[in-house]
């Protein structure tokens, strides 16, 4: 069995969902386990869709729901005309109707809510409708096109717990349940087609894995079925050099380890999950990233580290970061007050990324979506507290790169003409991060890459 995720670029349109069930049709002896995000922009969309109904913007909330009705109305119009000609044109009226009943069920919740907080479940499910959309199209044109195809609802397995918007797997339940229904499913179709992205509580209440989460839900699935490969099927040539959308000249790697992987999708490479490697890594299970629309490039392999060398692999960033620097003369010579001052994090849910430190103070950066005024007040009984916004964060990541002769030098001399806010070594000897103003990180991220990946070339 194998486990095949296709993200939103790859299903955006009818000629990309056909480019995707071509690549499907060439895995049916592996029996394909195939897991789809929302077309690429919808989540954004109902995004839009709640925020405007707790604001009580309701024109403004139905325009939404009846652009996202005709779009994917549009995709299935343009699926079922131009199939081949030696198979009869599909009847749309009954994906024609699902679309429908989605689309009315968020109309339902939208009015429900309307100028009011909308509760966790139902935004969850709100925010999901996306994917439910492009699975049933998907499957639709799947079968239409002769590719035997079960759709099954993840939310028929995929169990969470915690908070309903970024929910957690229960690993043990979602086997229990996983198992069972693909084997179920594959009985009597080819293919087994389900979405990424959302989950259930025990309960019955929807939740969802949080932003970008679907490659989650694949490495997932493939960790409990015991998959021989997953494959992440998206728009660029695999895990790059760096993000190909700012360094044109950046190129796919062949191979990573699961660590170096990892520390990239922590530190900034959108292209996986953060979450995303471990249960892959779990299982040994290799997991590829894959161009969907150059299925013949190779892409990157993410397998275990001893079949990789030594060195910088790529280049990844957090464009908009906040760095909090506290002052505290009471640190020198004291124990206790770091535990004291995180403790303070902790209270206000706050996620630190990088930390530096010395004896009298200390910097850590943050997400600039976070709110932190209610948190800066509560540190300021540490010391002087204060904030530098509009920065970004910059790594370099790959095995033992502080270990490589050279490596760090390279990135002084690659940085030489900007302000560094911070610098901060992982501990695991993978990861060498920066902090300069904003404006500059595109500039810092493209000497970084001529100097570790253009020279000599
Ligand atoms: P999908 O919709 O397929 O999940 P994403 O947009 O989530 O796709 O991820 C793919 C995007 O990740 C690419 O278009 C690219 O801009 C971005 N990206 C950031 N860093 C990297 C990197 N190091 N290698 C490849 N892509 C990267
Ligand atoms: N559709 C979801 C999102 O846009 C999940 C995903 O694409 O992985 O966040
Ligand atoms: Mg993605």
């Amino acid at each position: 069995m194998i486990v095949m995720k296709f993200g939103g670029t790859s299903i955006a349109d009818a000629v990309a969902m056909r480019r995707t069930i071509s690549i499907i049709s060439k895995k049916l002896r592996s029996k394909p386990v195939v897991v789809v995000s929302a077309c690429a922009g919808v989540t954004n969309s109902l995004h839009q869709l709640v925020d405007l109904t707790e604001q009580g913007e309701k024109e403004q909330a139905e325009q939404i729901i009846s652009a996202l009705k005709d779009r994917h109305k549009n995709i299935v119009d343009e699926l079922a005309t131009t199939v081949d000609t030696k198979r009869p044109t599909p009847d749309t009226t009954d994906i024609n109707n699902t679309i429908d009943k989605l689309c009315n069920s968020l109309w339902t919740l939208t009015k429900a809510h309307m100028g009011g907080q909308i509760p966790d479940a139902d935004k969850a499910y709100m925010l999901s409708c996306g994917e439910y959309l492009s699975s049933n199209i998907l499957g639709f044109m799947m079968n239409a096109l002769g590719l035997v195809t079960a759709l099954v609802n993840a939310r028929h397995f995929m169990i969470t717990t915690g908070d309903h918007l970024c929910a957690m797997p229960e690993v043990g339940e979602v086997a229990k349940r996983a198992i069972g229904v693909v084997e179920k499913a594959f009985k009597n179709a080819d293919v087994v087609l389900t979405q990424g992205f959302m989950g259930v509580t025990i309960e019955g209440d929807p939740t969802i894995l949080g932003r970008g989460s679907s490659d989650y839900s694949a490495s997932l699935l493939g960790m409990v079925l015991d998959a021989d490969r997953i494959e992440i099927w998206t728009d660029v040539d695999g895990v790059c050099t760096a993000d190909p959308n700012l360094v044109p000249s950046a190129k796919g790697i062949g191979k990573l380890s699961y660590e170096e992987a990892a520390e990239l999708a922590r530190f900034g490479a959108k292209v996986l999950h953060p979450l995303s490697i471990e249960p892959a890594a779990t299982k040994n299970i290799p997991l590829y990233v894959l161009n969907s629309m150059k299925p013949e490039v190779e892409g990157t392999v993410v397998l275990n580290s001893s079949c990789i060398f030594d060195g910088v692999k790529s280049i990844s960033y957090n464009e908009n970061i906040r760095v909090i620097n506290i002052y505290s003369p009471k640190m020198i010579n004291t124990s206790g007050v770091m535990a004291k001052i995180f403790a303070v994090f902790a209270q206000h849910g706050v996620s630190v990324d990088m930390i530096s430190t010395s004896e009298a103070s200390v910097s850590v950066t943050v997400d600039a979506k976070v709110q932190i005024d209610p948190l800066v007040k509560d540190l300021a009984k540490f010391g002087n507290i204060t904030v530098d916004r509009d920065k970004s964060q910059v790594s370099i990541t790959g095995k033992n790169i502080i270990g490589v002769k050279g490596a760090v030098a390279s990135v002084f001399e690659a940085v030489s003409d900007s302000k560094i806010y911070m610098m901060s070594q992982g501990s695991s000897f993978l990861n060498l991060s920066i902090v300069v103003d904003r404006p500059e990180m595109i500039t810092v991220i493209r000497n970084l890459h001529k100097v570790f990946f253009e020279n000599g070339d």
